[in-house]
């Protein structure tokens, strides 16, 4: 894999001064590209647009309820592996626009904005492990970067924690679970993600937070925390950009 790692530098090069190039160009809006006045903000359209994210939920992943106390539907059927989940806003369209910006069109300073909306819904210790939901090395290769990663440093960045960008690994690529149903995903992703040798007497006994750009069925990160807890981890949060929100 020496050749793979020296490509994926070589990208990660390119990221990196695509992301300054970024910093010398007028600000834009995450959402639709358009000038904003500062840096790291959205305009007034999109901001508006955005469905902020926050107390009534679900006690067990944090989904919007009417009142405090209640359990969803979903976490009833099959209670998460992880502990919850914390997330900046509901998926809608500016903010699928916003993730595929990041994913798919290098806007690699968005990931910043991303996290400062992020930040307010994330309760750390200088212990709490930071840990990026992994792509498979190849999907990095293709894309130059981790949007999960990139995220979780700003986070870290603003408020603390310990960033272990490589504390999972994606061993099997898996196919998109857009279009599948629930237990078909739970099944596409079982055994896709591993902790490394070297990270698992950290893992033991750690609080961790998992960081992934959207939220869907869970199935990511259910795996994830599946393994994580596997190797002695005590608590496995999720936090992310995105959350689909059912309205019904
Ligand atoms: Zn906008
Ligand atoms: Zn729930």
């Amino acid at each position: 894999m020496r050749g793979g790692s020296i490509m994926t530098g070589v990208r990660e090069a390119s990221a990196l001064a695509r992301a300054l190039l970024d910093f010398a160009l007028p600000p834009r809006c995450p959402g639709c590209g358009s000038i904003t006045p500062g840096d790291y903000q959205f305009c007034t359209t999109c901001w508006l647009a955005l469905e902020f994210l926050g107390p009534p939920g679900c006690i067990r992943c944090n989904m919007p309820m009417p009142f405090e106390g209640m359990i969803c539907a979903p976490c009833m059927d099959s209670p998460p592996r992880h502990d919850g989940v914390h997330a900046a806003v509901a998926y809608g369209e500016i903010s699928r626009r916003v993730t595929l910006r990041l994913k798919y069109g290098r806007r690699i300073s968005d990931a910043r904005t991303m996290a400062v909306l992020m930040a307010r819904h994330m309760a750390v210790t200088p212990e709490t492990l930071v840990i990026p939901v992994p792509l498979h090395y190849w999907r990095i290769w293709q894309r130059g970067y981790n949007q999960s990663a990139l995220i979780a440093g700003y986070l870290v960045r603003l408020q603390g924690g310990t960033l272990l960008p490589d504390g999972l690994k994606r061993v099997r690529r898996t196919r998109s679970l857009s279009g599948l149903g629930k237990k078909q995903r739970a099944k596409e992703v079982r055994g896709a993600f591993r902790v490394p040798e070297v990270h698992r007497s950290r893992i033991r006994g750690a609080h961790i937070l998992l960081v992934d750009d959207v939220f869907t069925s869970g199935a990511t990160v259910n795996a994830c925390a599946r393994v994580l807890k596997a190797k002695g981890a005590k608590r496995v949060e999720v936090i992310c950009w995105a959350r689909v929100v059912h309205h019904d």
